[in-house]
């Protein structure tokens, strides 16, 4: 009886109730959530990165600080 009313989820490691979850999914709703929060947190770190400068170098528009760090590594070589 109970078994049928408790469902695994993978994500938090432990049995949870059934109305936990949505559908047939093995995660629960709150961890699908807590991802997609964490998720959305990341791309506004990213894109506030991005706006910091250059130290980021995903763009490749580093130009002049790029040079410039090439330059100190060289030095210290
Ligand atoms: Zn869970």
């Amino acid at each position: 009886m109970e078994g049928q009313q408790q469902r695994f989820c993978q994500k938090c490691g432990h049995f949870q109730l059934l109305s936990a979850f949505v559908g047939l999914k093995r995660t629960c709703q709150m961890a699908l959530d807590q991802h997609n929060e964490r998720r959305r947190d990341k791309q506004k770190r990213k894109r506030g990165q991005a706006w910091l400068g250059p130290s980021g170098n995903g763009d490749g528009g580093g130009g002049a600080w790029a040079g410039r760090q090439q330059q100190q590594q060289q030095q210290q070589k």
